[in-house]
């Protein structure tokens, strides 16, 4: 039998001590009235009465001491019961069990239902704590952004699940060691050093990884601060910047490429303004060629500028809120309408095939009638005279394509993904000659992607072109 199945009057100090002190003073009290009853009874009776009193007396003395001996008892047990069930209470709640509960009744009622009370108080506000405990680990698990605990020393004390993904290291890889130890850059040492021994706020930018997969992250450091139990720690955030180089990187490139495209025609402005200013004014054999080239200049900077505009408010955002439902049949043919007058100047055959099936789609009339416009646009362009241009709306699946076929110059394979890049141009030298931006492309894969759809295009050199917008059918 363990100790704690022992009876519980066995196991209680307190009952024994309560008890040894009860059954010494009835004793005492008992000697005590004996001894004053004896000496009475001896001043008082006859020598031959006296055995047979004693007896009696000592016979009535024996039965008072066992009724006191179990008053005793009693009154024991009734003291140390509440006080031995708070005991176990209390060992309860300090092992974090609060279930047991006191009966609220007798001499320690007041004692027991306060008792009680702090009971369900102190429960209440562990699970408070545990809840929020339990809400705190599952935010710092779940942000995007990795969560690093370093204490005063430099060793990593916490680690959350993004931090572990962008730093390629398992938690275990990373906690209780140093963070040099598994982080090894130098930025990231200096910003750790300042950190711990100046308290100094800071981030860093580190490169992660190799070649195409290489990773740019920030790393912010907080300075330290007291947690329970005295320690300092201090948090370090870890945020994946691979994007933000990216996008960095491509408006710094547009910049140089727009200043590059905007300073060409610039100059030959200025060249033949200043050339005019030189005296070519007065000479009416240079003047209206020059004048030309002013002219002609000057409107390929507004193509550009306008080019420009349309391309950064595409790349702004990725999806398009105004689009409407429309017939791409009447669009198309719309778009072809315009293009009658210059497709005959060049003796180029314009057709335009409508399809058949419906041909509803959600779209954004003026991007899209733009993009179908470059398509057209550039067709003419890079067609010979006399050959056909075939535009037509086809649809299959759900989706809705606009094709523009051509049977002009081609473009060669090794260009033709390349093709919808900013910019790009197979012969620089001819599409600036056909007054071409390099950028009608581009804003035609923009609009798709908005309109979410595609843009493609198959060619084969000295053949011809065909370019297609994909998107799906309302
Ligand atoms: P551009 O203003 O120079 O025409 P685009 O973005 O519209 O710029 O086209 C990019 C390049 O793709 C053009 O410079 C040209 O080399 C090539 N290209 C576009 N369309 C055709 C086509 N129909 N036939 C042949 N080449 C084309």
């Amino acid at each position: 039998m363990g100790a704690d199945r022992l009876p519980f009057m066995l196991r209680s100090r307190l009952f024994w001590r309560i008890f040894s002190i009860n059954t010494v003073a009835v004793l005492i009290f008992f000697v005590a009235s004996l001894g004053y009853v004896e000496l009475s009874l001896k001043a008082a009776i006859q020598p031959a009465q006296l055995e047979s009193v004693r007896v009696v007396l000592l016979t009535a003395s024996g039965a008072l001491l066992l009724a006191g001996m179990v008053i005793s008892f009693l009154t024991a047990r009734m003291i140390s019961g509440p006080v031995e069930g708070m005991r176990r209470a209390a060992e309860g709640i300090a092992r974090g069990d609060f279930k047991e509960r006191l009966d609220e009744q007798g001499d320690f009622a007041a004692l027991a239902s306060a008792f009680n009370a702090m009971s369900v108080q102190l429960q209440n506000r562990v699970e408070e704590i545990e809840a929020r405990t339990r809400e705190l680990a599952s935010i710092m698990e779940n942000v995007s952004d990795g969560l690093l605990l370093v204490d005063a020393e430099g060793n990593v004390a916490l680690v959350n699940r993004a931090a572990t993904r962008l730093l390629g290291q398992s938690a275990a890889q990373l906690e209780g060691r140093p963070l040099w130890q598994s982080v090894r850059h130098a930025e990231v040492d200096e910003l750790l050093k300042q950190l711990l021994i100046l308290s100094e706020p800071g981030s860093v930018r580190i490169e992660q990884g190799a070649g195409a997969t290489t990773q740019t992250l920030e790393i912010v450091a907080t300075p330290l601060f007291e947690v329970a139990g005295g320690g300092k720690l201090a948090v370090l955030l870890v945020r994946d910047r691979t994007e933000d180089k990216r996008l960095d990187q491509m408006r710094r490139d547009f910049l140089a490429d727009v200043s590059h495209e905007l300073k060409t025609p610039l100059t030959s402005i200025k060249a033949y303004v200043e050339t005019l200013i030189d005296g070519a004014v007065d000479d009416p054999t240079a003047r209206a060629p020059f004048l030309e080239k002013i002219h002609s200049n000057a409107q390929r900077l507004t193509a550009l500028v306008s080019d420009i505009l349309d391309i950064s408010r595409l790349e702004s955002s990725p999806h398009d809120d105004e689009r409407q439902r429309q017939d791409l049949n009447k669009l198309v043919e719309r778009v072809v309408a315009q293009f009658r007058d210059r497709a005959q100047k060049r003796n180029v055959t314009l057709e335009f095939t409508r399809v058949e099936a419906a041909a509803d789609a959600f779209v954004n009339d003026h991007d899209m009638s733009e993009a179908v416009e470059n398509l057209i646009d550039n067709a003419i362009k890079y067609s010979s005279e006399g050959s056909k241009v075939a535009v037509a709306v086809t649809r299959e699946d759900g989706q809705l394509t606009i094709s523009v076929t051509d049977s002009g110059i081609g473009i060669p394979q090794e260009s033709l993904h390349r093709v919808f890049e900013r910019f790009y141009r197979v012969d620089q030298a001819r599409s600036r000659a056909l007054g071409g931006t390099g950028l009608g492309l581009s804003i035609v894969k923009h609009v798709a992607l908005r309109h979410g759809g595609k843009a493609e295009a198959e060619s084969e050199l000295g053949k011809g072109s065909t370019f297609t917008i994909t998107l799906p059918a309302a």
